[in-house]
């Protein structure tokens, strides 16, 4: 049976919500549907978006209206177009059984008459923007004098927004006897000034920081310069063939620019910002709903009300200011018990804003390194052979066609087949990753956690320490050494701790259950001319970070040598 059931809501809700795969309440749905539906008492809920709070509100709203009246009873404010349109959809699909009920959005951006000439016809649910509404009632045509409840969603953001004065304008034109419910992400001093000057008595609720998913979402960072952070996105979007998801730019003309390029990239991407026309934003959310876009690069603010479910991927290009907005953008993924990666590119600096946004949303970050070109190749091979595995073959179709084509591969035999077949695909992937260099950065300076680590131990295991023959004089930095590490191990997914370049030679840390495949992989390789050798050393980090390279000479009789004599000789 569905546990919706024993709130006592219609049976009609109950089928419509059953629908949408409802079986189970969210937190702040048990806390909030079973108060709305016995009492008059304000609320004020703590919650975010993803937390299914638009049912919280919406359930009991619906069966609390009086069907006989076509009067408004309820009236639900929230900060953008999109939202509202939202809402109304969603209050729409769960009251689908219900004959006689009549649910409207009403918001700016949009002509106002049919809005006028569906209000006339009777709304008992008006779902709208603070601008909107304000406007309709002054015009007379939103008529509050009925109203048993107002809805104040994403309270926060709407003041963010600009919209105390309207906001405040329309509560003082609602009746005294209303029931009042603020759901706000945050609550700020001004989220509180608000609940004193217009609520009494508040029930206070919480859904928790956790939204739906929170638990399912995966936060890394990638560590780049900051004009490597394009280059970051395209190896994400390059090694997730099915990504579905939204890159979060600072400003318009990022965005903009973003997404030119990856569209110009041959991307399945497109922007939205303030800049573009409501009907022009419409089209592109549209498409994006619909999946059409794989890749949505937008601005927080025109995002706002994009209620997507199964995006798989939130990018942060740049991260947000304010560490909340980064737990919005991250909820945005990871919903209705689905995973999603919340990815955020940053640059040596920006560590400590990471912090900052663990500290406040209590998450961890992991770091993760940028896929590099070998990664990248393999994973759109296999994805395309998987393709071709799977690929329905209509043979009726393709059969007048067949015998000439037999013909013209009549010389290729099975190998050679695949190989040409693979390559028509594949060589774009090949001719630009061929030569990739590796972009990430790392070092004693680029990321601040290593210093705390255990002396010898990493997040996930202990390090080996390394001692490699060449240094900054043959042009070795973090980023080369790192895609040399990469290019042995023939992939990029080992734990690398302290870089330490010396003019003729560097020492690294590297996960120790890579030891060995490391030892393996790079016999035989060679950098800028010079035979590379490799070594395990027993020097600390620490201690190596600060020693000079004189003194490095007075130890190096301690390391275990993998070539024997030859390396004395080499290393003068
Ligand atoms: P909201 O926080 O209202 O934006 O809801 C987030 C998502 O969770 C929406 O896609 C809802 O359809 C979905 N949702 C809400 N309540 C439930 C529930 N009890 N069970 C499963 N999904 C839900």
């Amino acid at each position: 049976m569905n546990s919706f059931t024993h709130f006592g809501l219609y049976p009609e809700m109950i089928q419509a919500i059953s629908e949408l795969g409802f079986e189970n309440p969210t937190p702040i749905q048990s806390k909030t549907i079973p108060h709305l539906l016995s009492t008059d008492q304000d609320l004020i809920a703590s919650a975010q978006t993803g937390t299914g709070k638009t049912a919280a509100f919406g359930l009991p709203s619906i069966h609390l209206t009086n069907i006989d009246d076509k009067s408004t009873q309820t009236l639900v404010l929230c900060p953008t177009r999109e939202l509202c349109v939202q809402i109304a959809k969603d209050l729409g699909d769960y009251s689908k059984y219900m004959k006689g009920i009549n649910i409207l959005a009403v918001y700016g951006g949009a002509s106002i008459q049919p809005q006028i000439k569906s209000l006339k016809k009777g709304a008992q649910i008006v779902i709208g923007t603070p601008g909107r509404t304000k406007d309709l009632i002054k015009r007379k045509k939103l008529k509050l004098n009925n109203i048993s409840r107002v809805v104040l969603d994403e309270a926060d953001e709407m003041l963010t927004m600009g919209f105390k004065e309207d906001l405040e304008d329309i509560l003082a034109t609602t009746p005294q006897e209303k029931q009042t419910l603020l759901f706000s992400a945050t609550m700020s001093k001004n989220i509180i000034s608000i609940t004193k000057k217009y609520m009494s008595d508040p029930l206070e609720v919480s859904a928790g920081k956790a939204n739906l998913g929170a638990e399912n979402v995966e936060h890394i960072y990638y560590m780049v310069q900051a004009k490597d952070r394009y280059e970051v996105l395209k190896r994400i979007a390059d090694i997730n063939p099915t990504i579905y998801g939204i890159v979060f730019c600072r400003t318009r003309r990022e965005t903009k620019e973003v997404a030119n390029k990856l569209m110009h990239d041959g991307y399945n991407a497109d922007a939205i910002h303030g800049e573009l026309s409501q009907g022009q934003r419409d089209e592109v959310m549209g498409k994006f709903r619909k999946r059409q876009l794989q890749i949505l690069v937008a601005t927080d603010v025109a995002a706002r009300g994009l209620d997507v479910n199964d995006l798989t991927h939130i990018i942060n290009y740049n991260l947000p200011d304010d560490p909340e907005i980064y737990t919005h953008r991250s909820g945005r993924t990871g919903r209705a018990g689905k995973s999603g990666v919340s990815i955020a590119i940053i640059h040596t600096r920006e560590i400590g804003r990471l912090k900052e946004i663990e500290r406040i949303s209590g998450i961890s970050f992991s770091k993760k390194l940028a896929p590099n070109g070998i990664d990248i190749c393999q994973t759109r091979l296999y994805t395309l052979i998987d393709k071709i595995k799977k690929v329905e073959v209509d043979v009726k179709q393709i059969g007048p066609f067949l015998p000439e084509i037999y013909e013209k591969l009549s010389s290729l035999d099975r190998e050679e087949l695949i190989q040409h077949f693979v390559s028509t695909e594949f060589n774009r992937y090949l001719s630009y990753y061929k030569n990739a260099r590796d972009i990430n950065i790392s070092g004693k300076h680029g990321d601040s956690r290593r210093g705390k680590r255990a002396k010898g131990q990493s997040a996930t295991g202990p390090f080996t320490n390394f001692y490699i023959n060449v240094g900054y004089i043959s042009k070795l930095n973090p980023g080369r050494l790192i895609g040399l590490i990469n290019e042995s191990l023939g992939s990029s997914n080992a734990e690398i701790g302290q870089i330490d370049i010396k003019k003729t030679f560097s020492f690294f840390e590297i996960e120790k259950a890579k030891e060995a495949q490391l030892m393996k992989g790079i016999q035989g390789k060679e950098f800028e001319g010079r035979p590379i050798v490799l070594e395990i050393s027993q020097e600390k980090p620490e201690r190596r970070a600060h020693s000079k390279d004189r003194s490095f000479n007075r130890k190096r009789g301690k390391r275990k040598g993998s070539d024997g004599g030859r390396k004395r000789r080499r290393r003068k």
